[in-house]
């Protein structure tokens, strides 16, 4: 086991991933580490610049020279670009749109990466969520954890979290937005979203968010050794 304890949690959009891995960090006293923000805040950069998504060497350059900045503090989940906070603006539909594109360049990926075990390897205990975290940026983490659900399920879960929201009621529209980001992110030539080798995976379709928070607390308290 590493000096500081890891727990990689991965999965697709829509599993209750994020709420979960805040909630698990908060009831280990761990920090927490969004990944998928730092791969927003890269594609609220590249659209700032007026970027063609499909130019492949401007997004990396633009990448390149981006100073992002990610909180760790599950309550908050912050996220800053050039000192600005942007973590309102990289939720909205313009960066969800796009950052499967930026998320694929192969530059971006390299430097994020580099950067996500930086911050991983700091003082404490981290839950790092995201998508590769398993697999790629982590691949010695004390803990990994794949969430799953269904499509379906998934798209209900982000469908309710509109209409409470006050976005609105599109069933439809979110299920096909949630099969195309599937297929993207597990298509993708570059570290393709999959379960690791030796990950335990966690359907959540049946499942409540606490449900899910005890479950995976008592197996990384299990697979840890350690009783927090
Ligand atoms: O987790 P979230 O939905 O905010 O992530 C946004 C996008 O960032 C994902 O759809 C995926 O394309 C990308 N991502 C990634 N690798 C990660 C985290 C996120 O490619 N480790």
């Amino acid at each position: 086991m590493s000096a500081v304890l890891t727990v990689a949690l991965d999965g697709p959009a829509g599993t209750g991933k994020s709420t979960v891995s805040r909630g698990l960090a908060r009831a280990m006293g761990l920090r927490y580490l969004n990944t998928g923000a730092m791969y927003r805040i890269v594609t609220l950069a590249v659209l700032r610049a007026g970027v063609d998504l499909a130019d492949e060497q401007r997004v990396a350059e633009v990448a390149d020279g981006v100073d992002l900045a990610v909180g760790y503090n599950p309550d908050e989940d912050l996220a800053f670009l050039a000192g600005e906070d942007v973590s309102q603006e990289i939720r909205g539909d313009e960066v969800t749109g796009a950052v499967s594109a930026v998320s694929a360049v192969p530059a971006v990926r390299a430097r994020l990466v580099q950067l996500q075990r930086q911050l991983a390897a700091e003082d404490g205990g981290v839950v790092v969520e995201g998508r590769d975290i398993g697999t790629v940026v982590l691949p010695d983490a004390d803990v990994k954890i794949f969430l799953t659900a269904s499509a379906e399920v998934r798209a209900r879960r982000r469908n309710a979290q509109n209409i409470a929201n006050g976005i609105g009621d599109a069933y439809e529209a979110v299920l096909a937005d949630v099969k195309r980001r599937d297929h993207l992110d597990s298509t993708r030539a570059v570290s393709p979203l999959r379960p690791a080798e030796d990950a335990v995976i966690v359907d959540t379709s049946d499942m409540n968010e606490a449900e899910v928070i005890a479950h995976l607390q008592q197996l990384v308290q299990q697979r840890a050794g350690v009783s927090r």
